[in-house]
């Protein structure tokens, strides 16, 4: 997939994602509102249920006897509303049903006011009064009558035309919390899933940039080991051609160069595929290292000497200073002779002109220290944070490329690791490197 494409499809993730979060919002709130308003209508709704079941009792009542209270109430329509009513206990199981049967299940106060007395008359399933005289009070009312008074549920009760003996109102004090209850648990899930398909959509997008960035490395190593093996066939089939021509098969010394020149190139062949085939079996095997005493300077030592040669036909020198005094550690010997020998081959690779190459050792409280300084390219930042990863390569643009799969670091990271040291790495481009290596005196058993 190419970078662009990437970029567009996460514009285009993003502003579906924005659009969903504003889309969310939108239908969350919308349906908070109609939530609140299907509790408001079924509120009213229950209130004239009770309203309209109170008359019909009275008139029920009255109808059986044209004589009783009930139908003198009737008729004069003005009397005592606490008379007219049921009980209040009565009266609050009417107003139960009525709100359990709309599904509204929160706490209420209510009251029944009476418009002749200007006060309550029935509160919270209680009398507010001794006596149902029409006695007009001064209005001075509590902070839980003025509640009822101010809120938007109300019904007329016993009304005849525009005269109307009085009011049942009713307050719900916990109404929004009520309403939230019903709404938070699709909020919630909406935030949710929200949330996990934001995690997912970065996920991936970072997987497909990983795995972009090792397919450009391996595409860089095929390159590479391509390249490596393109030269020691060339050279082959040039020797072979040669040893078959008339004018050198008869000459026994110009065969036996051809024949050595074969071999050699064949040898630098089979250690090319050996550091790829090794590094493959890192991959899948535990390393099984084969501990035993090994004089650290001893290995340093022999490093510096074979690739001394290289460095100083580059005009360069190698030296080793040994500070430390405790030099014996316990390490598998061919592994560490490795590590040091791709750290100065690097050192020298890295170092187009006049390599200064110093190794030093130090004494650390458990391990000694190692480090290895050039006067090379030096790496960037970025580069630091992947060196010892494996195919990774710093591309040097249109300069020649020192050859290398990318794999020696990785190898040197994967068995410092293995003899639970440690390895890292400081430099400044342009001015050198510096690799700084730990290795303990002993290995835990285990
Ligand atoms: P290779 O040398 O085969 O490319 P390595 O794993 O040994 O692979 O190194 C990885 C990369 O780290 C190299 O390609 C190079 O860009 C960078 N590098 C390693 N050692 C040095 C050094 N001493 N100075 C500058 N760059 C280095």
């Amino acid at each position: 997939m190419k970078r662009r494409s990437i970029w567009i499809i996460i514009g285009l993730m993003s502003i579906a994602m924005v659009g969903m979060g504003a889309l969310q919002i939108y239908w969350i709130n919308w349906s908070i509102k109609l939530g609140k308003k299907n509790i408001e209508v079924s509120i009213q709704d229950a209130l004239r249920s009770v309203a309209k079941n109170l008359s019909d009792q009275e008139q029920k009542q009255a109808a059986a006897n044209p004589y009783s209270r009930e139908a003198e109430s009737l008729r004069r329509n003005l009397q005592s509303i606490a008379q007219r009513l049921p009980p209040p206990l009565n009266l609050q199981q009417l107003i139960d049903r009525e709100l359990e049967s709309r599904g509204i299940f929160t706490e209420y106060r209510y009251g029944v006011f009476s418009s002749q007395r200007n006060s309550f008359v029935i509160k919270n399933g209680n009398y507010q009064v001794d006596d149902f005289s029409p006695r007009v009070t001064v209005p001075e009312y509590t902070d839980s009558e003025l509640q009822l008074i101010n809120s938007k549920y109300k019904t007329p009760l016993f009304a005849l035309g525009i005269t109307t003996p009085g009011y049942l109102y009713m307050y719900f004090p916990n109404l929004n919390s009520f309403i939230w209850t019903s709404t938070w648990k699709s909020l919630l899930a909406a935030l949710l899933f929200t949330g996990a398909i934001l995690f997912c959509f970065i996920y991936t997008i970072l997987i497909v940039f990983r795995q972009k960035k090792v397919s450009e490395m391996k595409t860089d190593f095929i390159n590479n080991m391509t390249h490596e093996f393109k030269t020691p066939i060339a050279t082959i089939s040039l020797a072979a051609d040669s040893i078959q021509s008339p004018m050198i098969s008869g000459n026994k010394d110009k065969v036996n160069r051809f024949a050595n020149i074969i071999k050699q190139e064949n040898k630098r062949m089979l250690e090319q595929v050996e550091k790829v085939l090794q590094m493959a079996k890192f991959d899948r095997e535990n390393l099984n290292l084969k501990l035993a005493k090994v004089d650290i300077h001893i290995l340093i030592q022999q490093a510096v000497d074979n690739i001394s040669l290289q460095v100083t036909q580059k005009e360069g020198s190698i030296e080793s200073v040994f500070r430390a005094d405790k030099s014996i550690i316990e390490a598998d010997e061919n592994h560490i002779s490795n590590i040091i020998h791709n750290l100065l081959d690097n050192a020298n690779k890295y170092t187009p002109q006049k390599p200064t190459i110093k190794v030093y050792t130090k004494d650390k409280a458990e391990s000694i220290e190692i480090i290895i300084e050039d006067n090379g390219i030096g790496l960037s930042r970025e580069a630091q944070k992947h060196i010892f990863e494996k195919f990774y390569r710093v591309h040097t643009g249109n300069l020649h490329d020192v050859k290398g799969f990318g794999l020696g670091l990785s190898y040197v990271k994967a068995l410092v690791t293995a003899h639970s040291g440690s390895i890292s790495v400081k430099s400044e481009l342009g001015k050198g490197s510096r690799f700084i290596l730990n290795l303990p005196y002993l290995q835990s058993k285990q």
